[in-house]
């Protein structure tokens, strides 16, 4: 049966004074697949762990299904939390064939020995491991490994199944086909799942719903839909995928649009003209601000048109089967990468640019100079979430 899980004002301070978590709270639906992301170091294995029981919390409680797992000087032990997990490193008996491995995870079952082996034979097989089962894990390949991994996790039924960055050490195409197995096989068991990962590309494929961790907190918690198109902080759109970034100087909001937009000015920027962009936060008039670019909110045309916000030069192009992915060269404001259309602009050439709203947020300028720290780890899937990787 699926678990719900209530995270509350949940705090983990290593020895030593070294802050993990702050406040975090969360709550995740039964049976709901969640991904935590965040760069290296924002706490995410430290949630996971706390989760899991292998860490105390310094504060706050969590509660799995109808029990409290964490609070003050309550403490449940992992084993008795009915959780599984799949870790980075696979984390096999390296003495232990396959099948034994997996059938592990029943030890505490009350099943009679006969239908132990059966589940088993029958999970590996659900994993395409069915022929490997006297293997040791030596004997296999990463990806092999990482199924068989999965195998334990899912054969004893939990209620909830924690997976700590599962495809890490995986090549980039096996990742790509792990990925979609493990989406496949947990949603299929109907546990509730917790899946880190520092990839925003495997965040957006994966998730119901993403938790957003930066230096220990949690900075939005939504669906993969609306963390791209409403980023609460110029970190989380950041670390989602941008095109680049130009300063703007904001002319004005519209207040009776449901999206708050703004309209920018040309002031020190180097638009041509007034865009509208969408912004969580009220303006005065004149304010400087920071126009994130979505590669969804810029568009490649000629200058003919007329109907540009911008020109630029193009710097590169890059045939990518289902278009053409262009850098472009803002006078003055750094390149714009990401740029897809479904033609070639050849290099050198002058282009305009036309921004959309929909993939245009505008941030006050003083809280978009905070978080620049945090790298984007370049994705293999999907240039879209590819972030411009020159500008940090
Ligand atoms: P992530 O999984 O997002 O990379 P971690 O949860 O592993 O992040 O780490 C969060 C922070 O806690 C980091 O600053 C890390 O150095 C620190 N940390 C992690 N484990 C320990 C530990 N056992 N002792 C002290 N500090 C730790
Ligand atoms: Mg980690």
């Amino acid at each position: 049966m699926a678990e719900s899980i209530s995270i509350e004002a949940v705090s983990k301070e290593y020895p030593g004074g070294n802050l993990a978590l702050t406040d975090v709270s969360l709550v995740v639906e039964p049976g709901s697949f969640v991904v935590l992301l965040g760069p290296s170091g924002s706490g995410k294995t430290t949630l996971l762990r706390c989760l899991a029981g292998i860490e105390r919390l310094t504060a706050g409680t969590i509660t799995i299904g109808a029990t409290t797992v964490a609070h003050d000087r309550l403490h449940v032990p992992p084993d008795k939390r009915n959780l599984s997990m799949v870790f980075q490193d696979y984390a096999l008996w390296p003495h232990l064939r396959v099948r034994d491995n997996v059938a592990f995870a029943l030890r505490r079952s009350k099943l009679a020995k006969p239908d132990a082996r059966a589940r088993t034979q029958a999970m590996l097989e659900r994993v395409g491991l069915g022929r490997l089962a006297d293997r040791y894990p030596n004997e296999l390949s990463g990806g092999e490994q990482q199924r068989v991994a999965l195998a334990r996790a899912l054969v004893a039924g939990t209620g909830l199944i924690l997976c700590d960055e599962p495809l890490s050490n995986l090549d980039a195409d096996l990742r790509e086909r792990m990925r979609v197995e493990i989406s496949a096989l947990v949603r299929e068991s109907g546990a509730t799942a917790v899946y880190i990962t520092h990839d925003q590309a495997e965040a957006f494929a994966l998730a119901d719903q993403i938790g957003l961790l930066q230096n220990g907190r949690l900075v939005q918690f939504g669906r993969p839909e609306q963390i791209y198109t409403e980023p609460a902080t110029p970190f989380v759109a950041r670390f989602t995928g941008l095109s680049g970034e130009l300063a703007v100087r904001v002319a004005g909001q519209d207040a009776a649009s449901a999206d708050s937009t703004v309209e920018i000015g040309h002031d020190g920027s180097a638009l041509l003209r007034p865009c509208r962009a969408r912004t969580s936060v009220s303006w005065a008039a004149g304010g400087d601000g920071v126009l994130l670019v979505r590669p969804t909110g810029i568009h490649l045309g000629g200058i003919s048109a007329g109907d540009h916000h911008l020109t630029g030069t193009v710097a590169d192009v890059a045939f990518r089967g289902r278009g053409y992915e262009h850098a472009i060269d803002i006078s003055g404001h750094g390149r714009l990468t990401g740029v897809f259309a479904p033609f070639r602009a050849q290099r050198g050439d002058t282009v305009g640019l036309r921004l959309d709203p929909a993939g245009c947020h505008v941030f006050p300028a003083a809280a978009a100079a905070n978080g620049h720290a945090a790298r984007v780890p370049m994705s293999d899937v999907g240039p879209e979430f590819a972030p411009p990787a020159q500008q940090y």
